[in-house]
């Protein structure tokens, strides 16, 4: 039966990270992988998970299984976490099952969407975190674009992007970026949140919100201002976030897939059919991560310490934009790459060819993402000299 199968290609990022471990250049800068890195290159575990995990050694009393959704106490503070104080004006329509990471929030959807509707389209935005893409077909579901990002102005397709979801039918699901939009880093402004939420309304479609930068982008509560616009506006809405940025926890595998349904009723059915999704999938989730999180989110003090650390973040990815855009102005670099300044999380679109991409990689170890997306985050003082020659120096 294996014999039947046929080699598939490795993922890009994955055959890209395996190439910067073996580049002997001691000067190399890996932008490729998407993780939140410090001034030394690291991605250290948070002083609160530390904490909370020390907490939760002393005090755990049994491996027995949790629930299909998981720690139901991590559960209601996403529900908080995402919705504010519109989580409790709206506590009897939502449910969440906390799951594997927001890729499984994301699978868990795809599926979920599927019994509510077997001939769903998902529409993305172009472009659009590959994976999005391959979840989505993987349960069946057919994906079809709308346009999004501006690749010439380095803005946003907004008329061409509304004007694309008022033809959506009734039924489909329309996929967005809370905050951070990978891998562009062009995000909707409140104006625009506003006008999607009313189409949203007005045409009918379910709108997916996939929030996996919560608190990178300009704060907690302001990544998820068009999240709780739609929350308001619509009966039916799917999110799903993700604890791997914020928390750090990425391996731990911390998500959660949370529906907002027009009444209680109504949220109870649909709550019945994503734990049974859940069952079919993975059965239950992991307990570690959720654990953690919710030990965090418990305590004022652990709770601060993680604000303070999440703000350290996102200063930095801020403050790498800005001496991006400085650093490049003043090696006299004729484009224009204000843009970086203006965009959001840890990605960015440097908008350079495939050639520019490729002596990057060959002449300076600097590893990019074939379209041009980079990690901010890899950029530190100390080899930003280096990044801002060497990228004058292929755009010569
Ligand atoms: N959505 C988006 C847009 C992402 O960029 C990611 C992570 N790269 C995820 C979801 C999933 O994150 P994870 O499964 O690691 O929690």
């Amino acid at each position: 039966m294996f014999s039947e199968l046929k080699p598939l290609p490795t993922d890009p990022i994955l055959g890209l990270m395996a190439a910067y471990k073996q580049d002997t250049n001691p000067n190399k800068i890996d932008l490729g992988v998407g993780v939140y890195k410090d001034e030394q290159g690291d991605t250290p575990v948070l002083r609160a998970v530390k904490k909370a995990e020390a907490f939760r050694l002393e005090n755990e009393k049994t491996k027995s299984y949790i629930g299909l959704a998981g720690n139901l106490d991590f559960c209601h503070k996403m529900e908080s976490l995402l919705l504010g104080e519109h989580g409790t004006l709206l506590a009897n329509r939502v449910r969440t099952a906390q799951t594997p990471g927001g890729t499984g929030a994301l699978r868990v959807a795809a599926e979920f969407i599927k019994r509510c509707n077997t001939n769903a389209t998902v529409w993305v935005t172009t472009p659009t975190w590959a994976n999005h893409i391959s979840l989505f077909e993987a349960a069946g579901l057919q994906v079809k674009e709308y346009p999004y990002y501006d690749y010439e102005n380095k803005g946003l397709l907004f008329d061409e992007m509304i004007n694309a979801l008022k033809q959506v039918p009734k039924g489909d699901v329309v996929l967005l970026h809370a905050c951070c939009h990978n891998p562009s880093g062009m995000d909707l402004n409140a104006e625009q949140w506003k006008v999607v939420a009313e189409l949203a309304k007005e045409v009918g479609f379910t709108p997916l919100i996939d929030i996996a930068y919560q608190g990178f982008g300009a704060s907690l509560d302001q990544d998820a201002y068009g999240l709780r616009l739609l929350a308001d506006a619509v009966d039916e809405l799917i999110i799903c976030s993700s604890c791997s940025k914020n928390f750090g926890l990425y391996r731990e595998r911390v998500g959660a897939c949370t529906l907002i349904s027009k009444d209680a009723a109504t949220a109870d059915i649909s709550n019945s059919v994503l734990l049974s999704v859940v069952r079919s999938i993975y059965s239950m989730p992991p307990a570690h991560g959720a654990d953690i999180v919710n030990t965090i989110l418990s305590s004022t003090e652990l709770t601060q310490m993680w604000h303070e650390e999440l703000d350290e973040m996102r200063s930095r990815i801020n403050g790498l934009r800005t001496l991006i855009k400085d650093s490049l102005a003043a090696k006299g670099v004729a484009q224009d790459f204000s843009f970086i300044d203006k965009q959001n999380g840890m990605f960015s679109f440097l908008g350079i060819n495939k050639e520019q991409i490729d002596r990057l990689q060959k002449d300076y170890g600097i590893y990019i993402v074939g379209s041009s997306r980079v990690n901010v985050a890899g950029i530190s003082q100390a080899n930003i000299d280096y990044f801002a020659n060497a990228v004058a120096d292929v755009l010569k």
